[in-house]
Parts: structure tokens; sequence; C-alpha cells
């Protein structure tokens, strides 16, 4: 048992010198064993019980929009508003595939599922397009639904959603735009089926709720019984 301590210590120290253990939040380079830095983890303050207040339960807006846009998932959960250090967090997990980021939010999201008796059976994950995994070299929202499965011990399901084609980026496009594309932009993958699961189903930032809402949509169409969306963080 020492030595498995030992020889895990050891195996930790060596990969911490080739890949520093960086904080998701300030980038300084910290204890190997830490997933955040003391300075920064005050500052990563969940939303837990306050999202009733800052974001709607069942959409995950600030302004709800449950009844303008037919969301097709059941709830929303968000670890954290998209400012300050959870967008900082947020980034470096998306385009330095800063792992720490992960474990964080897959904890404070595993806590408030298992605080609101949110029956699930399987985690999925809004899928990024093959040419993007390709260049990137991993999908923000797998590792997100990974490291959330790790905490909660319910599986990952893969291969339920594809994404059809990729427009650019959605940041200067307006709400029906989002809507109208996000519904072309993905399906179900070929021969996936689903009989009666509850699902929570994992992206990184929930923006309009319309990429969620159609991947939820086509989970239901291929069998699922609910949907629980899962993210690190809403905007407002
Ligand atoms: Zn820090
Ligand atoms: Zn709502």
């Amino acid at each position: 048992m020492e030595l498995e301590i030992r020889k895990s210590g050891i195996r930790e120290w060596i990969l911490d010198l080739f890949f520093p253990n960086v904080c998701p939040v300030c980038r300084r380079v910290m204890r190997w064993d830490l997933y955040c830095c003391e300075d920064c983890v005050k500052e990563l303050e969940p939303i837990g019980e306050k999202q009733e207040k800052l974001l709607c339960p069942r959409c995950g807006k600030y302004v709800c929009v449950c009844a303008e846009r037919g969301i097709r998932y059941d709830r929303c959960i968000a670890a954290g508003i998209y400012e300050g250090a959870v967008r900082k967090a947020v980034l470096s997990f998306k385009y330095d595939s800063n792992s720490n980021a992960a474990e964080i939010f897959a904890c404070i999201c595993a806590k408030r599922i298992e605080k609101a008796g949110i029956p699930a059976d399987i985690i999925t994950y809004v899928p990024m397009s093959a040419r993007k995994r390709r260049m990137r070299g991993y999908n923000q929202a797998e590792l997100f639904a990974e490291a959330l499965s790790e905490k909660t011990g319910i599986p990952v399901r893969h291969g339920l959603l594809s994404r059809v084609y990729s427009v650019e980026e959605q940041h200067e496009r307006t709400a029906s735009e989002r809507i109208e594309s996000a519904r072309r932009e993905y399906s179900a993958a070929e021969g996936a089926e689903l009989s009666g699961e509850r699902v929570i189903l994992c992206d990184d930032v929930l923006t309009t709720g319309a990429t969620m809402s159609s991947c939820a949509g086509i989970l239901k169409d291929i069998g699922a019984s609910e949907v629980t969306a899962v993210v690190c963080a809403g905007t407002l």
C-alpha cells in the first residue's frame, strides 16, 4: 500500500516536470495536487442554491425563454455564471485543455445533481464536428462529461449525437439565427437508439440554449425519457 502511494507520487512528480500543474484561472504554476490555486479558489464562486434567483432552473437563462422558444430539455444546472474567475476557468478549459477546470466544474455539478435528487441513467455531451475535434485534439464538453461521470458514477454514453456540419463560431449571431442553425447542425448518430433513459447532457457554456435544446430534442426523438442540461457556466 505504502509503495503504491509512493509510486503514484513519483509518477505525478515526473508528470509535473513535463506538464506543470497550472491554475485554470490565473494560469500560474501551482502545487501538483491542487485543482485551483488558493487565491483563485475564493473567486470561483459556484452559484449553487442561488441559481434559481439568477437563472431559470428550467431553461437556464437569466431572462426565461421557456415559453417562447419551446426549450426541449427538462431542467438546467449551471456550476457558475460566465464571468470573472468562472469565465477564465472555462476559457482555459476550452482553449488550453486545462483539465483542472473540468474537475472543479464536475465536482460542483455532481454535488448539485445529488442534492437535487436528479434522476439519470446516462451522461452524454454536445458533439464537436470531426474536423474541429481533430484540430483541437479534444472536445471540452466530452472531457466535462467524463469528469462528471467519475464523480457521480453515472456512465458516459458516446456516439449518440453527431454534428452534421459546423457554421462559424456563434458569437455574432442573433438568438433566432442560432436557434435555426442549431436545428440544422446536429443530428442523431447513425443507429443511435435509447429506450427511456434519463439523460444528462453536458456542454461548457449555455448561451441562448439553442444548441442544448436542439440536442435534447434529438435525444428525446431517439427515445430519451428526459434530459437534464448540465453546463460549466450560464451567461447573464
Ligand atoms: Zn490561480
Ligand atoms: Zn425558463
